[in-house]
């Protein structure tokens, strides 16, 4: 592949660099020599979009604390973080670059770092107050930083950016899909995760703040907006929408009555089934046997070779 280097767009100035392809990222490297800028930090970690950052956040210390226990036991958790990694391998074999657009916890991040080698690592967040707890869930080469992610200041920077179960808190997600296509490489592509169907809304998706679910082709609609090509499109937690339609059937009783707490401590034997059987389906869908329904969509799309 022909390197065009990657590029860092001054979020002060607009002067456009190159970024090293060895070494951090995050460090001094970010700093402008046209304007003088360097970002704010918060401890230690670079703030790409400060006034986003001040403005307060969805972030819950409580909520946080109670996801970094559920991920590594909890059926919503393992098996995604299996089939995200496994459409990387798929799609992108070649891949040398990840950015995770949302890394939370750091929790699929982590699954992704491990899972191949890679050259380099980045995770991003528009909160802050996260980063270093999910720093240390994670291999020190891991990168974390600040980020609004319809301004990311990066161009054809990465080989994949994953966005997992993010794009429906955004209002402006097409923007965000355009952001995602000016970061790739050429050659390089997004894996994208999120819920579908407006009939399966219910106050889960109020409590989580969601701007909506997604209608069939919407998202890959929006991909090809942003000037990607859609190589896969799949339905995700097929096994699990009858638990989904019956929980919205008997509201009162449901597992999502509440939202994410609850949610978050489904009885034991509940949880090791619906486990099994996601793990079930995401053997089949990496088999290439994809199912209609789901609550979720997962889409992979291309940005063109140079
Ligand atoms: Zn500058």
């Amino acid at each position: 592949m022909p390197a065009s280097p990657p590029i860092l767009v001054c979020p002060g100035c607009g002067a456009e660099k190159p970024l090293p392809e060895a070494g951090p990222w995050l460090g001094a490297a970010l700093s402008c020599e046209s304007c003088g800028w360097a970002p704010p930090r918060q401890d230690g970690f670079a703030l790409l979009a400060p006034a986003l950052a001040a403005q307060g956040s969805d972030y819950d210390p409580a909520g946080f604390a109670a996801l970094l226990a559920a991920e590594p036991w909890h059926f919503w958790f393992a098996p995604r973080a299996r089939l995200l990694a496994g459409l990387i391998a798929r799609h992108f074999p070649a891949a040398e670059s990840f950015l995770e657009v949302g890394c939370g916890t750091g929790y699929v991040t982590g699954v992704i770092a491990r899972a191949r080698p890679w050259r380099r690592v980045l995770g991003a967040e528009v909160s802050a107050d996260g980063l270093a707890h999910a720093a240390r869930l994670l291999p020190p080469e891991v990168e974390l930083m600040q980020m609004d992610a319809r301004e990311m200041p990066f161009r054809a920077a990465f080989d994949v950016i994953g966005c997992f179960d993010v794009l429906e808190h955004i209002e402006q997600d097409q923007e965000v899909l355009h952001a995602f296509a000016a970061a790739l490489r050429p050659g390089g592509g997004v894996v994208l995760a999120v819920p579908q169907h407006m009939w399966l809304w219910s106050g889960a998706d109020e409590h989580a703040q969601h701007k909506r679910r997604y209608g069939r082709g919407e998202l890959e609609g929006r991909c090809r907006a942003a000037g990607l090509e859609v190589v896969a499109s799949l339905s995700y937690n097929s096994v699990t929408l009858p638990l989904m339609l019956a929980s919205r059937l008997m509201p009162r009783r449901g597992l999502r009555e509440t939202g994410a707490t609850d949610e978050l401590t489904p009885p034991r034997w509940l949880n090791a089934m619906l486990r099994a059987a996601l793990q079930a389906e995401v053997g089949m869908s990496l088999k290439g046997l994809h199912l209609p329904l789901g609550g979720s969509r997962v889409v992979v799309a291309r940005k063109a070779a140079a």
